[in-house]
């Protein structure tokens, strides 16, 4: 079974607020996550293409690249995301306010 990765968006930032660049294998991450909060956030269910997240483990050595899903626990408010083949899955907390928070894009929604 795969471990839950438990993410505070904000240990990602450096002391300007934006995602750090060092070390690399941080950087990645940071930005996998980032894209994952845009895409759980955004407002429509049906998020435009270039919002998915792929997978980025590889079990066996074989890129996972499975379509993530994500969404937004409305108990907890955090971002939840799995992913449906490898089962790698999260929880990111403190997103609201970033500049990936999409959930106050209402016209959006509304149209
Ligand atoms: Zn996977």
């Amino acid at each position: 079974m795969a471990d839950t990765w438990i993410t505070d968006i904000t240990h990602f930032f450096d002391e300007n607020g934006e995602l750090i660049k060092e070390p690399p294998q941080a950087r990645k991450l940071a930005e996998y996550f980032a894209a994952i909060i845009v895409m759980a956030t955004y407002p429509d269910p049906e998020y435009p293409p270039e919002y998915r997240v792929a997978c980025r483990r590889r079990p066996n050595r074989k890129p996972c690249q499975t379509e993530i899903a994500g969404w937004l626990d409305h108990e907890t408010d955090d971002v939840v995301w799995i992913c449906p083949k490898c089962q790698d899955k999260g929880i990111i907390s403190n997103w609201q306010g970033t500049i990936w928070d999409m959930s106050n894009c209402e016209d959006l929604s509304t149209h």
